[in-house]
């Protein structure tokens, strides 16, 4: 089977009936970018540039992080790349970052992190969106902001790098030739919002991880709640399918980043729901890019909204059923 993915590796993937989909990998540390060119993903969906804060024993200094950036970019070539801004704070807490407020969330998945944490930290984003804007110098930048919650945040967030653009011309330096900004959709408000975003954004990207958690108020680690963190569940599917209408007709791009997307059965209901991009973890972009080649779109789309309509009594087994009928 390696060898047969081996043999993906520079095949673009198309469905039966010619619908590109975007296999990209997710990615996080320098160790990572070779994975890129072995895999033979389209890009990187999601990069995690928290994982340098996260293996550092200081804050990464400017220029720490402005080559590292670089290197993913120079990796990548002509391959797109998306930097998610830092995700610490919550249960990915920096012994370095004293936690200001003086005391542990009691929910740190729902706490002081991410966008929330870098908004009110304005030196740790903008020390970021500087390295980040100097290694993209001549060309194009994708950030992402991870946990926005409403779109004020996206805004507040954005400004930071528009400032950052203002300072870095006035000294001159070279540019990105374009910057594309986008959020993670993984808190559940922002998606009653969405009309209101939409039209500021060049992507947007969902992050089932925390998406699902937050969905059913069920921890992503918890073992005693894996039943009910289920991302076939029709509670999911329907949610994402309503994303999906949401999207439809804007220019903005669509896509999926959580873990979800890597799994077979979940990568087929994506799909179903009309996603054409998936970000995954690189072991899985050969088995992905296998499967996407035996899918016929119309066929699991129509499957889909049967499904979504008059849910089965197991989502899983549904799947999975129509899969080996279609010879899947
Ligand atoms: C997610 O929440 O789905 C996601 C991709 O981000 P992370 O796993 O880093 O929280
Ligand atoms: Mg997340």
């Amino acid at each position: 089977r390696q060898a047969a993915y081996a043999k993906l590796r520079d095949v673009e993937p198309f469905t039966r009936d010619g619908q590109r989909i975007q296999v990209m990998m997710n990615a996080g540390l320098r160790d990572d970018i070779p994975m890129l060119s072995l895999t033979g993903a389209d890009g990187i969906g999601l990069f995690r540039t928290e994982f340098q804060f996260l293996v550092s024993a200081a804050l990464p200094a400017r220029d720490r992080q402005t080559r590292l950036y670089r290197d993913v970019l120079d990796a990548a070539g002509t391959k797109p790349v998306i930097f998610r801004t830092v995700d610490i704070g919550g249960d990915k807490q920096l012994p370095y970052l004293s936690n200001e407020y003086g005391r542990e969330d009691e929910n740190p998945a729902m706490g002081w992190r991410a966008l929330r944490l870098a908004l009110e930290r304005e030196g740790l984003l903008k020390v970021q969106a500087r390295s980040l804007l100097e290694a993209a110098g001549g060309k194009a930048l994708n950030v992402m902001f991870p946990m926005v919650s409403e779109p004020w945040e996206f805004e507040a967030a954005k400004a930071v790098f528009e400032k950052q653009i203002v300072y870095l011309k006035t000294l001159k330096r070279k540019l990105p030739e374009a910057i594309n900004y986008g959020v993670m959709l993984e808190v559940p408000s922002l998606a009653e919002m969405l009309d209101q975003l939409i039209p500021q954004l060049s992507f947007i990207s969902i992050g089932t991880n925390d998406l699902t958690q937050f969905l059913f108020a069920a921890d992503r680690a918890n073992p005693k709640l894996a039943e009910r963190y289920d991302w076939l569940s029709p509670a999911i599917l329907r949610f994402l399918a309503r994303v999906v209408q949401a999207t439809a007709g804007h220019r903005v791009e669509l896509g999926v980043c959580g873990e979800m997307g890597g799994r077979r059965l979940e990568a087929l209901a994506l799909i179903g729901l009309g996603m054409r991009r998936l970000s995954i973890t690189p072991a899985a972009v050969g088995p992905i890019k296998e499967l996407v080649r035996q899918i016929d779109t119309a066929q699991i789309g129509a499957a889909m909204s049967r499904w979504l309509a008059n849910p089965p009594p197991d989502m899983r087994a549904a799947l999975s059923d129509w899969a080996v009928q279609q010879g899947i």
